[in-house]
Parts: structure tokens; sequence; C-alpha cells
């Protein structure tokens, strides 16, 4: 499955690498992102409003020219190897566009789509990434105001301010933009708290997505999601899905999924999509060169994990939905590529599930995969299989030279 928790490496590591500055000694700009959605016209209609002290030079923004439109704004704008770069006027300004929200992904249906009655998309869309030229490196405070047609509701990972405005605000990152699932319109909303996270479930009117069928799988499952990541999980999470014309899969975001409301919770072979998309937003993780199948296998594998230590499925089954999962890698010749498909995701979870076995074994059962899962997330760094085979090794204390060599072929 499709991951899309995307962080921008060079952003992130520059965040780490700089010091994040105390409220006192750096105020930074004022950020209001304002979107009117319009349905008749298939878009929204997006402005950037920044004002206050420490204001960036120019916002460099990485748009897609068939979705992102008729740029205007106070200063400067223009286009700059594929970037618009908006030069902003020392006292603030406004840099105004349109977005088409309707957006076709790789084999049919949409990820992103809008109607009459609903639309559903990703804050990303609304504000694509950006690099920001600044001339300190202070805080942003954020806000987005959504405008969306009288009697819709908003269901967003963001902390709801009053009405429809929001606060934006994303860990590590200076100049904050609104990301992860949104789903506006008439909506079925189910609310509840599981493991100290607040679930907001949601579908456009008409569309089934099992909330409660949902839920239940949650109430078995997440507290051991969040016993994997006790430290640093989100603390709210929004699940989105609808019907066609959606894609038919599911896909993760910050602090929140996507699930077609037609896929299973859990699939033949025993693994659960929902709770792969889960864990890709709980570990909010990103691949280096080689390190995909460690991504995807840690969902795939935790996926079915989780299922077996809330006892939803039996041991016998977890055994054979493993064999399963082997069959299916069964003509993998080579994991370690830029992107994992299924089959090296399949073979991934195998790989760990064993290496699991084998650190519960050589620990007497004190340490598990937990605890090297746990180290690649708090390490915010992409992950690569040199770095993993570091941690797995210092974790377990052994010599896993061997079983890594055997497995990886090399
Ligand atoms: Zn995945």
């Amino acid at each position: 499955m499709s991951r899309t928790v995307r962080i921008c490496a060079a952003a992130l590591l520059l965040a780490l690498l700089a010091p994040r500055p105390s409220a006192a000694s750096a105020r930074g700009p004022d950020v209001r992102y304002d979107v009117l959605l319009l349905p008749d016209d298939g878009i929204a209609r997006v402005t950037i409003d920044l004002e206050g002290e420490g204001l960036p030079n120019a916002l460099r923004l990485r748009i897609d020219p068939l979705r992102h439109m008729n740029f205007t704004g106070d200063g400067e704008t223009e286009m700059e190897k594929g970037r618009l770069v908006w030069t902003v006027p020392p006292s603030g300004g406004k840099l105004r566009y349109d977005v088409k929200i309707d957006h076709d992904r790789n084999g049919p249906g949409k990820d992103a789509a809008i109607t009459d009655t609903w639309a559903l998309f990703r804050g990303e869309d609304l504000v694509p990434s950006m690099g920001v030229d600044t001339p300190e490196d202070v805080e942003a405070t954020a806000k987005i105001a959504m405008h969306v047609p009288d009697g819709w509701s908003i269901v967003a990972p963001w902390k709801r301010l009053d009405g429809d405005t929001f606060e934006i605000e994303q860990a590590h990152r200076f100049f904050d933009r609104p990301t992860g699932w949104v789903l506006t319109g008439k909506l079925g909303v189910t609310r509840e708290k599981i493991a100290g996270v607040r679930l907001a479930i949601a579908n456009p009117w008409g569309h089934d997505l099992h909330r409660f069928d949902i839920l239940a799988l949650l109430r078995w499952t997440l507290d051991d999601l969040v016993d994997v990541f006790p430290e640093d999980h989100p603390k709210s999470f929004v699940i989105v899905g609808a019907a066609d014309p959606m894609w038919r899969g599911g896909l993760s975001g910050p602090n929140s999924l996507y699930l077609h409301a037609d896929r299973p919770l859990i699939q033949r072979d025993g693994t659960s999509p929902i709770l792969h998309e889960l864990v890709h937003s709980f570990m909010h993780a990103r691949a280096g060169d080689d390190g995909d199948w460690i991504v995807e296998g840690i969902a795939e594998y935790y996926s079915l994990a989780l299922l077996r230590r809330s006892r939803t499925i039996s041991k016998r089954r977890y055994e054979r939905s493993l064999g399963k999962l082997r069959d299916k890698s069964e003509d993998v010749e080579d994991v370690l590529v830029e992107r994992a498909d299924a089959a090296i995701a399949a073979r991934g979870a195998i790989i760990l599930a064993e290496l699991d076995e084998k650190i519960r074994e050589a620990t007497d059962g004190r340490k598990n995969l937990d605890d090297v899962t746990r180290v690649l997330q708090e390490e915010r760094v992409p992950v690569t299989t040199k770095r993993f085979r570091e941690i797995a090794t210092e974790v377990s204390g052994l010599d896993l030279r061997s079983f890594f060599d055997e497995r990886l072929g090399r």
C-alpha cells in the first residue's frame, strides 16, 4: 500500500540542527491561510497572508502546474526552476492562487475529489511544500480559516480554534503549513477517545465507511500501537473515507489516514489495511535510499502483529498469515530497492517477524522489535538498511551480520 507521509528531509534536518528559538527571543511571523471552497468550479481559492515580525524574504512553492494556478500577490511572483517564487514585501502581504481539487491517482480512482455535497483532499494539496528564505530561524504562528458551503462540516487533523478556523502547528517545523487528510461536506462523524487518542472517523452521507467496525477494531488494537510509540504518538487522529470515485486503497498522512469505504478492515491474508496506514502515521518515518522495505515491512508486520497481540486472531492464524506473506514474496530477489511493492513489503514483514523472534529469544523477552522501531521513529531521519542494522544490533546486543547477510543477500 502506498505511503504518503511525506517529510522533506532537508527541511527536517535543518529544523533538527537549528536550535529551536525560545518564544521570548524570536517571535516569528503570523501566517494565515484562507481557503474558499467553490464546488461549482471544482477549486479552492487559497490566500497565504503574512504579517508581523521575522518575515521570510521569499516562499518557493513546489507547485503542480496542472493543479495550482492563477497566482497573484503583493510583491513579486515568478516561476523559477519549476517553483513558484513569491518575494514577500518587507511589510508582509498576501499571495493568492487557485487549486484544482480533483486529482487522479495512478490506477483507477482519485486521491482528491470535490462534489456538490462533499470534498476530500489533503492539506498538502492546498498548500504545496515550499522552501522558505528566511533571514533567521523564527517560529511562525499559523492558522487556517476554511470557508465551505453552508451546512458543510469539516473534519481535519488540526486543532479547532473557533468556528471553522484551526491552529496549524507542525512539530519540528518553523514555518507551519496545513497537512493531513481533510473531509468536508454533509458528513457522518463518529468521535471517541481510545488509548488516550481522540479519534474522529468520518465519511460523506451515503458512503458507508463502517465507522463502528473501525471503532471496534481500534478499541482492541490501538492500545498496543500506542505501546510501541509511548512518547511520541498523535494525541488526536482523523480517519476519513469515501466510496468511488475515490481511490480503492488506504493512504496515510500526518495525524490522519484515508481508507476507501469498500476496503475490508482485515484482508484474507490476515493483514489489515487500516492498521497498516495507522502504523505509517504513528511512525511518520520516511525511507532513505534502500530503506523502503523496512518502512513498508514495519507497517505490514505490525498490521498483523497488532491483531495477534490483541488476540483478534489466534497464534495459529497469525502463523498461517506469515506463511501467506512468505508465498507472496516468493519471487522477490532484492529488497534493497527505492520503492517497495506489496511483495517486498511482505518479505520485509517476514524478515522483521524473524528478527523480533531472534531478539526476544536472545534477551529472554526483555527486548523485541518494538525497541528497534521506537529508535527509528525517534531519530526522525530517513530510514536506511545500514542504520536499521546498527540499531537492531545495539538493541539486541547480538551479532546480526549473518542474519541480515542471509536475508538481504549482501
Ligand atoms: Zn504502506
